[in-house]
């Protein structure tokens, strides 16, 4: 095997399972998956007419799993997992021997993988699956156990981590919290809905009337999250910059699904959509010179410093799409070189390659994105990752960290605890290995570190109504709380578990939005 010569022993351990049995191989970014699927493939198509298959979540990991393969000359399928399903099903592909799930933790629930494995588990001859993740846990790091099992099931394969493969510590990236101060006199939601609607009528009647309702909607989900976490400024940024780009984004998904789906009887057509959608860029034009100017968040702030501070190129992470535009303006204006990146949802293919390359060929300092960008684009040239926002799934954890691969390289967290996320991710290594109890799993569940008022009386004269769960636009996560029947402020309530076993609980108070002073 000429491209197997310099495999690592853990590597072989992981071809020798996958040949004798199907395995769900769990190993951390940058540890050669590839490697070991070119090995597998090598090893187990000999004599078999049908090429193996190997099934990837993006476009743009086919696109680089097709050249990898075609320069070590290993015949293989490679292809997305819908356009994979539909060519067997439809006998255009035959039924291959291997099949190679690529970030293999998507088998779940109604992802076309598991359409996959339920469409070779009807076929009469033997076939071998392999699977490949960083990490085999699907979204918020919870009943590890059961989405262990409920993956092995759905693949009919068991979770394997190579015996020898130990994370040399000399490549792990160094983490690092980064401390701001809070925003303190929030103003309330209604309020901000307000303002966003007085700086935007002037200029309404340029948007063709039906898509008037497009922007309202986006403003109504943005404009509060964005003031209360970048401030005045990162909201007027939003309006000038960010906001029709993303409404024009995700009006032309919706164009291409009414075209696919061959909708309009009646309807607009696809050409008449995007004609309309072309008509808000006057609205654009007259939005970006909005006058005025306003003030930066301390944790904005706390961001430009640490960019500045640091060797690029870095990443950073956001998972609320409305904050990466006008960040990056935040960022430009203080000298640093940026560009945002997001999803399909909210930004054109096109502009989304550009952005990529330019990273890559370092033309910019940093790269302000959402965590659709977290799978597979291989970053080599990143120097550090900021995660600006808290993150519910583990995987941005363990993803985030093998997008820096020089030695010297840094994360940096605002929301969260770096030590407790290394600790999760371990224990999802050690529940791939089988080692790790249930209970272990639930007690890093429950570990909290906020604090806040000893009472509630702390937080001003207010008249407290019941307690309720709601979503918090600055942390991104949910809590529960209570509102003032008075003036509408929110407070935030922190149970914190503490003693033996974590069996006594504790809670203290944070005001959230409006002031001590009931007005
Ligand atoms: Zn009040």
């Amino acid at each position: 095997m000429p491209f197997g010569l310099n495999a690592r022993p853990y590597q072989i351990e992981a071809v020798e399972a996958a040949v004798k049995e199907n395995v769900i191989v769990n190993l951390p970014t940058g540890t050669g998956k590839t490697l070991i699927a070119a090995m597998t493939i090598e090893a187990l198509s000999p004599g078999s007419e049908t090429p193996a298959l190997l099934v990837v979540p993006t476009q743009a990991l086919m696109d680089q799993h097709k050249k990898y393969f075609a320069k070590i000359r290993l015949r293989v399928y490679v292809n997305t997992p819908a356009a994979a399903l539909q060519a067997l099903e439809e006998g255009v592909m035959p039924p291959p021997h291997l099949v190679v799930f690529d970030e293999v933790h998507h088998c779940v629930k109604d992802h076309p993988y598991v359409g996959i494995c339920k469409f070779m588990a009807k076929q009469e001859k033997p076939y071998r699956i392999l699977g490949l993740t960083a990490s085999f846990v699907h979204g918020s790091f919870k009943k590890l156990h059961e989405k262990r099992t409920a993956l092995e099931e759905n693949l009919g394969a068991k979770t394997f981590v190579p015996p020898s493969f130990e994370q040399d510590p000399e490549k792990l990236p160094q983490y690092y919290k980064v401390d701001f101060e809070n925003m303190t006199d929030l103003p309330l939601e209604k309020d901000v809905f307000q303002w966003t609607n007085d700086t935007l009528e002037p200029f309404m009647h340029l948007a063709p009337p039906h898509l008037r309702y497009a922007i309202t909607e986006e403003t109504h989900r943005s404009a509060y999250t964005v003031y209360c976490t970048l401030g005045s400024q990162g909201w007027l940024l939003y309006l000038r910059h960010g906001l029709v780009p993303i409404v024009q984004s995700k009006l032309r998904q919706k164009a291409e699904y009414v075209a696919s789906k061959n909708q309009p009887l009646g309807g607009p057509t696809q050409e008449e959509m995007l004609s309309a959608i072309a008509e808000l860029d006057t609205l654009q034009e007259h939005l970006q010179m909005l006058p005025g100017n306003g003030m930066i968040s301390p944790k904005v702030r706390a961001l430009v410093e640490l960019v500045q501070a640091t060797p690029g190129p870095g990443l950073v992470f956001v998972e609320r799409k409305a904050l990466c535009i006008p960040i990056k303006h935040i960022l430009d204006a203080s000298g640093v070189k940026a560009l945002a990146v997001m999803g399909v949802q909210s930004m054109s293919d096109e502009a989304r390659v550009r952005a990529l390359e330019k990273f890559a060929n370092c033309a910019v300092d940093v790269l302000v994105t959402t965590p659709s960008l977290e799978e597979g684009i291989d970053v080599r040239v990143c120097r550090f990752v900021v995660r600006f926002d808290y993150f519910s799934t583990v995987r941005s954890h363990i993803q985030g960290s093998g997008r820096v691969r020089t030695t010297d390289a840094k994360i940096y967290y605002f929301e969260q605890d770096p030590d407790q996320e290394i600790k999760k991710a371990d224990l999802v290594v050690r529940t791939a290995k089988g080692e790790a109890t249930e209970l272990e799993v639930e007690k890093q569940c429950a570990e909290q570190t906020i604090d806040g008022a000893e009472t509630i009386e702390e937080l001003g004269p207010h008249q407290w109504g019941e307690e309720t769960t709601v979503w918090d636009v600055i942390t991104n996560r949910s809590y529960r709380g209570m509102s003032c029947a008075t003036c509408g402020c929110r407070s935030k309530i922190i149970s914190k578990k503490f003693g033996q076993g974590k069996k006594k609980s504790k809670r203290t108070y944070v005001l959230m939005q409006g002031t001590v002073e009931c007005k």
